[in-house]
């Protein structure tokens, strides 16, 4: 064991839990022999051995979910592969509804599975019932049935991940804590552990709860937070076989399986009880929490109505065991921006069991590529910032997060905690007029402005909010809106050889002259957006890059990761620069009301900015309108924006001037073809699938990052390709998500949704994938209907963008 500590390994992984062994199990199958796995206790000591072992199979979006069966497909198989069991059962499981909305939930989850190609069925309660006889049915609406859905053993799950992964020439060193790291230029090099120095040239953080104080240790921020979670098991019941499937009833926040003949029963209580806040005690591994009953009797109680038969069903533990939660929901993946050679997989939200296979596997690639090997934005590392390391922040966030498992999964569903956190200067001022604010990488944006106080509430259907977004959306189009966008990203790039390095980033040329502002996007080798930005040349060496609120760490790390040794300083200016944005054919009459600069377009054409008087303030004005028709973005300096805002309301009123907010700018942009990162964007999307080929200069002398592999794909022909749709019936409101069939058959999902209000319908934007490549006839042709929750609405694919139509 620590005796056999080698002085150095090629990768160390840190922490023995399933996920610690189903990296080295993958990547010994990547052909990596030197891997060691350093655990301070033993396999399986931290969280994995006393999970529950639900292993389900969807997820919100594609690649999850593909990633999840994944899981399930190797699971299927190790036992068979290493000869250590796994308690593998593919006893399928039930979900079951007891509210409207939660039937409407269920039937948008069969919709996408479907498209997803997961085996699934919407099923009455009867038909529940005789899946799972030993609960309560009078009261139930509807259920789905996946067959495909399992559960494991967790612990036994590990062994065989361990097993495996020595057999592939991984070794496994336990009761060795790692205590510190060695870092050389930027990178992890080695670790300190309590049995000596190891010199490596990865380190893989998959220390569970762990992470975070760890990561602090090597300065990289792993945001997580443990919370207090709960199951009970109960000795034997009549008519529980092994067979159960898995039962879940998130209207009560619980879910069942079978264990040893008796009934397994957990849930996520909407008020979670964090854990941890002095950070995790020393020799804490293999440790369980005292019984809280107080805080387990919701989900008792909720549970007793289901299954009336726990009433008298003897008890035999309240398991309580902490597990490590994170500010979204989602777990966390990747290399560490702050901290080359420095990976993470950590903060499972209590699926860890059920996302071990896909992230092992994941990482591992990453690792051996050095990249991600498809989109991973949703658990992507550099999704978050510094600040989202906060303790107090975290603990606050854990309260409601361990809950959002169960939780109505509403569309556009806004957290409530700790906000507001970031505001921008105008925030009061939007407050006053009625904004409602959601929020985005911790910054709080006015979505719509409504009268009056309170929440509206969330609905699938046609929402409350949706009068007022359309006023906006025609205050932009017939009048003049302005958008307060002072959470876009900002960062400088400045140095001799800053264009040097941009050009060989950036698909579109940059060579411009100075206060020329260019859409670009930056591509990976595989020719997919790792960012779209627009990038203003602010100088013959300076370059302002102005980029998406959630995403100032990617970009920084995508661009920190290039630099090399060329001479070029990058510096996150976000906070130093607010955004107005004045959209319609008003906003040039606006602008001269304030300015008296010229700003007319043969002063100022399309895509120039300037620096110009704006009030008693000096602004830089650029043309350009993200959401169609004329428009200008103004780059305000932090603390002028307030006067700057002030003067713009005053002169405002005559021309029609409105507030308007992020919901509206995105039925507008969608309305006028306009992409978006995350939604229509991302690494596996090329600007040839998105139909963004006019912003790529492949002629621009430079060989640029995607450059090859998009030339390689124009000449193939691509395997998707983005459409624009209107739904026939102006009735339907599609939130995104939802799949799109052609002829019967399903070819994508809806990447974003907006209700026009030029067109009196809904406007959507979803890629088309074919057998063979898509080309626009094949897009263009065809029967499309969209399923929103079971329904069939049928689509039209758009030419061109209704506007400016
Ligand atoms: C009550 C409960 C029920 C659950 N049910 C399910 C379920 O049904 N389905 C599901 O998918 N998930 C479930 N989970 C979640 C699942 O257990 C976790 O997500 C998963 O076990 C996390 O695995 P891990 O490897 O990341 O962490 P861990 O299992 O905690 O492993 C991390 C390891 O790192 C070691 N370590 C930490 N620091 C150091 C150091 N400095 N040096 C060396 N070693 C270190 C620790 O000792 C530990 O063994 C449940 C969790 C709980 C608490």
């Amino acid at each position: 064991m620590a005796d056999n500590l080698p002085a150095q390994a090629e990768i160390v992984i840190v922490g023995g839990g399933i996920i610690g062994c189903s990296l080295a199990y993958h990547l010994t199958k990547l052909g990596r022999r030197d891997v060691l796995v350093l655990e301070q206790g033993r396999v399986t000591s931290g969280t994995t051995w006393h999970a529950a072992g639900l292993v389900g199979q969807m997820r919100p979006t594609r690649t999850m979910t593909r990633m999840s069966r994944y899981g399930i497909e190797l699971y299927r198989t190790l036992e068979a592969e290493t000869g250590q069991a796994t308690g593998w059962k593919a006893c399928g499981s039930v979900n079951v509804a007891s509210t409207p909305e939660r039937v409407v939930e269920l039937k948008r989850t069969v919709a996408r599975a479907r498209s997803f190609g997961v085996e699934i069925e919407l099923i009455s309660p009867a038909e529940a019932g005789r899946l799972w006889p030993l609960m309560r049915t009078d009261d139930l609406l509807a259920a789905v049935w996946l067959p495909g859905d399992g559960k494991a053993n967790p612990a036994d799950l590990t062994q065989a991940l361990a097993k495996g992964a020595r057999a592939g020439g991984a070794r496994i060193c336990e009761g060795v804590r790692v205590t510190g790291f060695a870092h050389k230029n930027g990178r992890a090099v080695g670790l300190e552990t309590t049995a000596g120095n190891i010199a490596c040239e990865a380190v893989a953080l998959c220390a569970g709860q762990w992470s975070r104080d760890l990561g602090r240790k090597a300065g990289v921020t792993v945001p997580l937070h443990s919370a207090e979670h709960f199951y009970i098991v109960t000795k034997r019941i009549p008519d529980v076989t092994p067979d159960l499937p898995v039962m879940r009833d998130p209207d009560g926040f619980i879910y069942y399986k079978e264990e040893v003949g008796g009934l397994l029963m957990g849930g996520f209580e909407p008020v979670a009880k964090p854990w941890g806040m002095g950070g995790i005690p020393e020799g804490f591994e293999f440790q369980l929490l005292p019984e809280d009953w107080d805080q387990f009797e919701p989900l008792m109680r909720a549970a007793i109505h289901r299954t009336p038969c726990l009433e008298t069903a003897e008890v035999r533990q309240l398991l309580n065991g902490p597990e490590s939660f994170t500010p979204d929901g989602n777990f966390i993946l990747g290399e560490a921006p702050d901290c080359r050679g420095l990976f993470v997989a950590a903060g499972f939200n209590s699926a860890g069991i059920a996302n071990a296979g896909g992230a092992g596997r994941l990482l591992a690639e990453w690792i051996v590529g050095g990249e991600p090997s498809v989109d991973l934005w949703d658990v992507d590392i550099r999704r978050f910032a510094g600040f989202h390391g906060n303790r107090a922040h975290l603990r606050e966030r854990t309260v409601e997060t361990l809950g959002l498992h169960y939780a109505m999964r509403w569309p556009r569903y806004e957290l409530k905690s700790v906000r507001p956190l970031r505001r921008s200067p105008l925030y009061d001022r939007l407050e006053a007029k009625g904004a409602r604010f959601g929020a985005r990488m911790g910054w709080e944006r006015a979505n719509y402005f409504a009268p009056g106080a309170g929440e509206i509430p969330y609905s699938y259907g046609r929402p409350a909010w949706l009068p007022y977004c359309l006023d906006e959306q025609r205050a932009a189009r017939e009048h003049v809106a302005i958008f307060d966008q002072t959470s876009f990203a900002k960062l400088l790039f400045q140095g001799r050889d800053a264009l040097a390095v941009l050009q060989r980033l950036c698909a579109n040329d940059l060579d411009v002259a100075a206060g020329r502002m260019v859409y670009t996007a930056m591509l990976n080798a595989r020719a997919g957006f790792e960012s779209d930005l627009t990038v203003i040349r602010v100088g013959d060496t300076a370059f302002l890059l102005i980029t998406g609120t959630a995403q100032a760490t990617r970009d920084r790390d995508w661009i920190l990761r290039h630099v090399g040794d060329a001479v070029a300083i990058l510096t996150d200016v976000t906070s130093a620069w607010s955004v107005l944005s004045l959209m319609g054919p008003q906003a040039p009459a606006l602008l001269a009301r304030v300015s008296p600069d010229d700003l007319t377009e043969s002063a100022l054409s399309p895509g120039a900015t300037a620096e110009i008087d704006l009030g008693f303030a000096r602004v830089r004005a650029a043309r350009m309108s993200y959401v169609g028709g004329p428009g200008f973005e103004l780059y305000v300096p932090t603390e002028f924006v307030a006067s700057v805002y002030d003067a713009l309301a005053d002169a405002g009123p005559e021309l029609g001037l409105k507030d308007a907010g992020y919901y509206a700018i995105d039925a507008l942009r969608i309305e006028a073809g306009r992409r978006a990162f995350g939604a229509e964007l991302g690494p596996d999307e090329t600007p040839l699938e998105a139909g963004l080929m006019y912003a790529v200069k492949p002629d621009k002398g430079i060989d640029f990052i995607g450059r090859d592999a998009l030339l390689r794909q124009q000449e193939r022909g691509p395997a998707k390709r983005l459409g624009l749709f209107a739904l026939d019936d102006p009735a339907a409101f599609p939130w995104g998500g939802e799949g799109i069939l052609r002829d019967g058959k399903p070819v994508g999902e809806i990447t974003s949704a907006g209700y026009s209000a030029k067109l009196g319908r809904a406007v959507v934007m979803g890629y088309v994938r074919g057998d063979g490549p898509v080309d626009r006839d094949f897009l263009l042709g065809g029967h499309y209907v969209v399923d929103i929750a079971g329904n069939q609405i049928p689509a039209t694919p758009l030419a061109k963008p209704p506007f400016p139509g």
